[in-house]
């Protein structure tokens, strides 16, 4: 048993990692550049707390592996437990969803409230300890530089920098990590594929002045090129809550205000975010996110990388946060760490690369998935190869015949939730359903599909 282990960064990241670690180190120190966590509320170095954050089914199972009894505390603080097809109403390229009883169900909560419980949960791992407003500055290597042997910080406060030794080194530092640099000045190249996106959030939240039945729990209107440019959802989360956003892509928006923040409300196809926040009292003032590029760091590609050092979380690849994948593949991550310090009973040599090779396929699908869709948006500059467009007909047609044919719908939601791989997508049923005439009943006896007249596109949706 190797014996002690710095994680730098104590976010969503750095605490399943710590979970992950703490069976196979004597300690485990989260060096954190933040205060402590001790309320429930948004963090100042996780400004993206603001935002939505739903973690997909295939999160909420990792975590829950990580950290029994996740999901039980969420409800216990009132988050909702909602059914995917039958909660969501869901607009996608000119089609409402019909919605069913399907059996994916999912917890919805805030970001403050899933990182609240984290922190309970790994504050009771006795050999876990945080150090708070210590920020790392660089790496600390052997003589020879083929090891990581610890960490240089700055306390707040402290003008000097302080060395910390450790056997094991992990950056779940976020997106802006900085260990390609650190690697880069000690003579290890790691390759980064970027695509600038220029996502711009904006957030408020709500509550119903007067709970009332609206027929839907949660609110999507997905961007879809080139009708609709518009991102717009309403999801539901603790305490009867409500988060509203709005988006989109590229630099046409500006949201300052809360009135800019209504604009973009009544831009949006369809008037059900209208209708709901004018029967809703707001919580807060508008918050806006911007998020410039999806970025992923080819460690698992490095030719020569140091002993001891790995990289976990969005310090390894951040993704477009539209497709809500961000933290299911850092819990993904997390427990793979795990399962490889099991198979292997500890760290040994070429550990660091191994893992690498493993959280690399971890994030192929989901990746691929964002970057696909992301070049849809014909603003958006990358590599589009002859074989793209038709990956986006395909994925068109399976969002589109989703809308009416509940064994799609279910597939598709299983994909989106990385419980299934993309392959699931590709069954011959999917196929055969794309020249299928389409029922105008549907599976539960409901109206399908009609048309009607938008405010510019047509839009099919439920009769009722
Ligand atoms: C607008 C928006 C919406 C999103 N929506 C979703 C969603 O719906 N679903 C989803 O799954 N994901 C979503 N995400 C992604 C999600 O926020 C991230 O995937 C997740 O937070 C990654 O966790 P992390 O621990 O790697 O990084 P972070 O949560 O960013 O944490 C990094 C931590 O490291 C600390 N730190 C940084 N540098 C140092 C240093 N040098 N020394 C010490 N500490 C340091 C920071 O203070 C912070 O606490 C969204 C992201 C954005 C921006």
């Amino acid at each position: 048993m190797k014996k002690n282990v710095i994680v730098i960064g104590g976010g969503v990241a750095g605490k399943l990692t710590a979970k992950a670690l703490s069976s196979f180190f004597e300690e485990v120190i989260i060096l954190e550049a933040d205060q402590e966590y001790k309320q429930k509320g948004p963090r100042k170095r996780t400004p993206q707390s603001h935002q939505p954050h739903i973690v997909l089914k295939k999160g909420a199972e990792s975590i829950e592996q990580l950290f029994p009894g996740f999901k039980g505390e969420l409800i216990k603080e009132g988050s909702p437990v909602t059914n995917f097809t039958n909660d969501l109403k869901w607009l996608h390229f000119g089609y409402v969803k019909q919605p069913f009883e399907g059996d994916l169900l999912l917890n919805q909560q805030s970001r403050p409230l899933l990182e609240w419980i984290l922190d309970r949960f790994v504050k009771q791992v006795t050999n876990v300890l945080f150090r708070y407003e210590s920020t790392v500055e660089s790496l600390l290597f052997d003589p020879n530089k083929t090891k990581v042997i610890g960490v240089e910080l700055r306390s707040k406060g402290s003008n000097n920098r302080e060395k910390l030794y450790a056997d094991l080194v992990v950056d779940t530092s976020g997106f802006a990590s900085k260990s390609r640099d650190w690697l880069s000045e000690n003579g290890f190249e790691i390759k980064e594929e970027k695509v600038k996106i220029d996502l711009v959030y904006a957030t408020r939240c709500y509550q119903l002045k007067y709970p009332k039945k609206q027929g839907w729990k949660n609110l999507l209107y997905s961007v879809s090129y080139p009708d609709n440019p518009n991102y717009g959802s309403v999801q539901l989360v603790e305490d009867g809550q409500y988060l509203v956003t709005v988006g989109g892509y590229g630099d046409k928006y500006s949201i300052a205000t809360n009135e800019d923040f209504k604009q973009l409300v009544r831009n949006l196809p369809l008037q059900d975010v209208s209708q709901f926040i004018e029967k809703a009292e707001a919580l807060t003032d508008v918050k806006v996110h911007r998020v410039p590029f999806q970025v992923r760091r080819r460690y698992d590609l490095a030719k020569h990388f140091p002993e001891n050092f790995i990289v976990i979380g969005d310090a390894n690849c951040r993704f477009d946060p539209l497709f809500a994948q961000g933290i299911s593949v850092v819990a993904a991550e997390a427990l793979e760490l795990q399962k490889c310090l099991e198979r292997e009973a500890g760290v040994h040599k070429g550990f660091e690369k191994k893992l690498h090779k493993k959280i690399a396929k971890i994030i192929a699908t989901p990746w691929d998935l964002a970057i696909t869709e992301a070049l849809r948006n014909p603003e958006i500059k990358g590599k589009r190869s002859f074989i793209l467009p038709i990956k986006l007909w395909y994925t068109k047609r399976v969002f589109q015949v989703s809308a009416y044919d509940p064994e799609v719908y279910m597939r598709l939601v299983r994909v989106m939730n990385l419980v299934q791989p993309s392959t699931h997508l590709f069954h011959p049923k999917v196929v055969k359903s794309f020249f299928v005439k389409r029922n105008k009943k549907s599976h539960n006896g409901k109206g399908l599909v009609t048309k009607e007249s938008s405010t510019r596109k047509t839009i099919h949706h439920d009769a009722d």
